[in-house]
C-alpha cells in the first residue's frame, strides 16, 4: 500500500498532541505514513477541507476553532456528529468527506476502562455547554443515560444544549452546581477551568455520594485540582488523557486500516510529554 497521510488541523495547533499518539501507533503496526499539523487560519479552514486530497492527506483530526467547520465541509456525517453539532474526525471516501465525532465514545470507554462498575443509569451532573460538552452527554446518552443535568455560567448555552438533546437533559443555574450534584452518580468537568494557565474550577466535594466518580475534561495538568480534591475525598477520580487517547482509536482506524490499542507505554509517553512541558 502506498504510504497514506492524515493530520491535525487547528488553529493554534501546537499544542496538539495527537501527532505524538498517531506517530507511536505508526511505528508500533509498521505502517508506511505520517500524521502532522496544519495550522489553518480562521476563514481559510472551509477550502482547506475541500481540497485535503489535493494536499496528500485521506483524512484529519479537526480542533478548535475549526470543529463546528468540518461537520459543515462535509457531504456524509455520522449520527455522532450530527448530534454533537460538530466534527473531529474527517475522512475520504472516493471523492465524499466524511465527518464524524469520537469525543464521547472516547469518554465513556475510558470512564469504564477506570471504573468498571459505572452505571450508566446514574444521574450526572456535567459543568460546561461547549462542544466537549455535548460529545460526552451525547455518549452518556448512547450508552443508556437517563439524567443529565447541565450547569454553565452562560446559562442561555446551558439550556439550548438541553433543548436540543431533549428529554433527559436539564439545564440549571452555574451557581447551584454544588447543591443539585449531591445525588449524582457522575460528576464531570467540561469547562476549560482548571487548565494551566486558566482559572480553577470552584466545585465543593463534600456534599457529593461517597460512590460519586469525578472525570474531568481537561488533561493539562493530568492531575487537574478537582481530580485531586475527588482522590483526597476518597472518590475515583477518571483524567481527560484517557479520553484524549481513545477519541483517536476511530480515526487512524479509517485512516490507516488497523484498529490501534491504547496502551500504558502510549500512556507514559503523552504524560512525560506533558509533564515536561
Ligand atoms: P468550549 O466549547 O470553548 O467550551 C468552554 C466551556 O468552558 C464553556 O462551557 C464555558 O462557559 C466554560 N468556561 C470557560 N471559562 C469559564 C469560566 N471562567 N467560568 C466558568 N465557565 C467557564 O471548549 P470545549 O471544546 O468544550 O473544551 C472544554 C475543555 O474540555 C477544554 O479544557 C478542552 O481542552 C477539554 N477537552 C478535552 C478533550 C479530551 O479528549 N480530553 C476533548 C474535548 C475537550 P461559557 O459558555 O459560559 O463561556
Amino acid at each position: 500500500m502506498s504510504p497514506r497521510h492524515a493530520c491535525i488541523v487547528g488553529f493554534p495547533v501546537a499544542h496538539s498532541r495527537s501527532p505524538i499518539i498517531h506517530g507511536y501507533w505508526l511505528k508500533k503496526y509498521a505502517i508506511a505514513g505520517s500524521y502532522t499539523r496544519r495550522a489553518v487560519a480562521p476563514g481559510e479552514e472551509i477550502a482547506f477541507f475541500g481540497r485535503l486530497r489535493a494536499e496528500g492527506f485521506v483524512g484529519c483530526n479537526v480542533t478548535i476553532p475549526h470543529k463546528g467547520a468540518a461537520l459543515a465541509a462535509a457531504h456524509g456525517s455520522t449520527e455522532s456528529a450530527r448530534a454533537v453539532g460538530v466534527a473531529n474526525t474527517l475522512w475520504l471516501e472516493g471523492d465524499r468527506l466524511w465527518a464524524d465525532n469520537t469525543d464521547g465514545a472516547g469518554f465513556l470507554q475510558h470512564l469504564r476502562a477506570t471504573v468498571p462498575t459505572f452505571d450508566p443509569a446514574s444521574a450526572v451532573a456535567i459543568l460546561g455547554a461547549g462542544g466537549g460538552a455535548r460529545g460526552v452527554i451525547h455518549g452518556l446518552l448512547q450508552a443508556g443515560g437517563r439524567e443529565v443535568r447541565i450547569f454553565n455560567r452562560t446559562r442561555d448555552r446551558a439550556d439550548a444544549v438541553a433543548r436540543h438533546f431533549g428529554p433527559g437533559v436539564r439545564a440549571y443555574d452555574w451557581q447551584d452546581r454544588a447543591d443539585r450534584s449531591r445525588d449524582v452518580g457522575l460528576l464531570i468537568n467540561a469547562t476549560s477551568l482548571g487548565m494551566q494557565g486558566a482559572p480553577a474550577l470552584e466545585m465543593p466535594l463534600g456534599a457529593l455520594d461517597d460512590r460519586c466518580i469525578v472525570a474531568d475534561l481537561v488533561y493539562v495538568p493530568l492531575a487537574t485540582p478537582l481530580l485531586a480534591a475527588a482522590r483526597q475525598r476518597g472518590l475515583a477520580a477518571v483524567d481527560g488523557l484517557g479520553m484524549l487517547l481513545h477519541q483517536a482509536v476511530p480515526g487512524f482506524e479509517r485512516w490507516f486500516g488497523v484498529t490501534p490499542e491504547v496502551t500504558q507505554e502510549l500512556r507514559a509517553i503523552i504524560v512525560a510529554d506533558i509533564e515536561g512541558g
